[in-house]
C-alpha cells in the first residue's frame, strides 16, 4: 500500500513512521523545511501528563502513548523525554486538579494530595498563597519536541519505501482517489491519503476547517536569576488553575528553557501572518499569575515571547476521521496533541494497513471510547 501524507508535524511524521514499520510505502509532503519551525510541533518542549480533568479517555490513553514513545525511542536510538513528575494546583473555586485526581483514582492511577501547608517545604520555588489543593504524580514530564521531529525526519529519510518532499506545498487533495496536486502542478497518486496539515487543514479540507479554529497562542521563555537556576532545572511540570486564570510551566530540564503558557484559546490569528509581534499585553493575565505563584518573579528578566498555533475544536477532542473513499483527516491538537502524536500516528498506520473499523478508530482518537479498543 502507498500512502500520501500532507504535513510534516508530529502527526504526519508518526503516521509515516508507523506505516514504514509495517513495511508500507509513504510519500510525505511538507510546505516548509523538514522539520518545519512554523508547525505546532516545533518548540523546545511539550508536556506529557496523566492528569486530564474529566477526559477519562485521554487520561487512559497516556499509558499507551508512553508505550509507543518507548518504541519510537528504540527505533531512533535516543530517548527525548525527561520524567519530572507532575504537580497540579488549584485555588479560588477552580477544580481541575481535584477532578483530574478523581478521574485518575477511578482508573487506578491515584495522585497523592499534598497539604497546601507542606507545599513551601517541598516546592520552595512556589508561593502557595491562594492555593487550595495540590496533587502530585511521579509520572509526566517533558517531550523534547523539536529534537523528536528532527530525529524522526532523519530516521524516515533512511527507511526503504519512504519519500520525503520538503518545500512542497500541496494545493489540492482528492480524498476519494487518494490523489494530491502540489503547487508546481504535479499530481501524485496513492492508495490512501492522510491530511495532517495542522492549523492549515481547512484550506485543503474545508468541511474539517469548519470544525477547527486556528488559535494564536503566546508563550513566554524566562531565564530565572542565577541563584534559582539549579533548583528550577530539577522542578516538575506544573499545571495550575486558580479561579479563571491558569498556567502550565515547563521546567528548564536538561539544558532547555523555562517556558510558561496558558491554555486560554485566543481563537484568532492567521498561521501565515507575522509571528514576531507578540507583546506582554497579550499575556497580561499569565504574567499576573506568574507574579503571585513564582517566588521572586519580580526579579526575573523580561521573557522572550513566542507565537505558536493551536488548532482548536469545540470540545477539545481530536479529529481523526475518514474523508472520502480513500482519505483521512488527522487533526489531533486543541493544544494537547503532541503527547499523543506517537500513538496517533502508530494507530492510524495500523488502521490503514489492517483495515480496522474507522468509526471505532475515530471514537478512540476523540477520547470517547475509554480504554483503547485495539
Ligand atoms: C504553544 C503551544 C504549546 C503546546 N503545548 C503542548 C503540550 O504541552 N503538550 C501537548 O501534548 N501538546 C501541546 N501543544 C499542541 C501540540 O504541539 C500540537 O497538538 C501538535 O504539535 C500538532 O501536530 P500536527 O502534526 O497536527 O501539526 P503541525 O506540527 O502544525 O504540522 C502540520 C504541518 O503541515 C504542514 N502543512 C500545512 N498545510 C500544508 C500543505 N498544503 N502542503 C504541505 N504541508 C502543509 C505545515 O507546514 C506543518 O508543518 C502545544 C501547542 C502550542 C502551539
Amino acid at each position: 500500500m502507498r500512502t500520501l501524507i500532507v504535513g510534516g508535524g508530529i502527526a504526519g511524521l508518526c503516521t509515516a513512521w508507523g506505516l514504514a514499520r509495517l513495511g508500507h510505502e509513504v510519500a510525505l509532503f511538507e510546505r516548509g523545511p523538514l522539520p518545519q519551525p512554523l508547525g505546532s510541533s516545533f518548540d523546545q518542549h511539550r508536556l506529557i501528563r496523566h492528569p486530564y480533568g474529566d477526559h477519562e479517555g485521554y487520561a487512559r490513553m497516556i499509558d499507551r502513548a508512553f508505550e509507543v514513545w518507548d518504541l519510537l525511542w528504540k527505533d531512533l536510538g535516543s530517548r527525548h523525554h525527561a520524567r519530572t513528575g507532575t504537580l497540579a494546583l488549584t485555588g479560588n473555586g477552580a477544580d481541575w486538579a481535584e477532578v483530574s485526581a478523581c478521574t485518575l483514582g477511578r482508573i487506578g492511577r491515584p495522585m497523592t494530595e499534598i497539604p497546601v501547608g507542606e507545599l513551601s517545604r517541598r516546592f520552595p520555588l512556589l508561593d502557595p498563597a491562594g492555593l487550595e489543593r495540590a496533587f502530585w504524580l511521579e509520572t509526566g514530564g517533558l517531550l523534547f519536541a523539536q529534537d523528536i521531529v528532527a530525529d524522526l525526519v532523519r530516521h524516515l529519510a533512511t527507511r526503504p519505501g519512504v519519500t520525503l518532499h520538503p518545500g512542497t506545498e500541496v494545493r489540492e487533495v482528492d480524498p476519494d482517489r487518494a490523489r494530491l496536486t502540489t503547487s508546481d502542478g504535479k499530481v501524485h497518486t496513492g492508495d490512501r491519503l492522510v491530511v495532517a496539515a495542522g492549523a492549515w487543514v481547512g484550506r485543503l479540507l474545508p468541511a474539517i476547517g469548519t470544525r477547527v479554529v486556528p488559535s494564536r497562542q503566546v508563550v513566554a521563555y524566562f531565564e530565572p536569576p542565577p541563584e534559582a537556576r539549579a533548583a528550577w532545572a530539577t522542578a516538575p511540570i506544573v499545571i495550575e488553575k486558580t479561579g479563571d486564570v491558569g498556567l502550565y510551566l515547563a521546567p528548564p530540564a536538561e539544558g532547555r528553557g523555562l517556558k510558561v503558557g496558558d491554555h486560554e484559546f485566543s481563537l484568532r490569528g492567521d498561521p501565515d501572518a507575522r509571528r514576531d509581534d507578540a507583546t506582554p499585553a497579550e499575556i497580561a493575565p499569565l504574567l499576573k499569575r506568574c507574579r503571585s505563584l513564582l517566588r521572586g518573579f519580580d526579579r526575573w528578566p523580561a521573557p522572550r515571547l513566542q507565537v505558536c498555533f493551536y488548532s482548536v475544536t469545540r470540545d477539545e477532542r481530536f479529529i481523526v476521521e475518514p474523508v472520502g473513499r480513500a482519505g483521512w483527516a488527522m487533526s489531533p491538537c486543541s493544544g494537547h496533541g503532541f503527547k499523543f502524536g506517537s500513538v496517533m500516528g502508530y494507530e492510524l498506520a495500523a488502521t490503514l494497513v489492517h483495515e480496522r473499523d474507522p468509526a471505532i478508530h475515530s471514537r478512540w482518537a476523540a477520547g470517547l471510547a475509554g480504554a483503547a479498543p485495539f
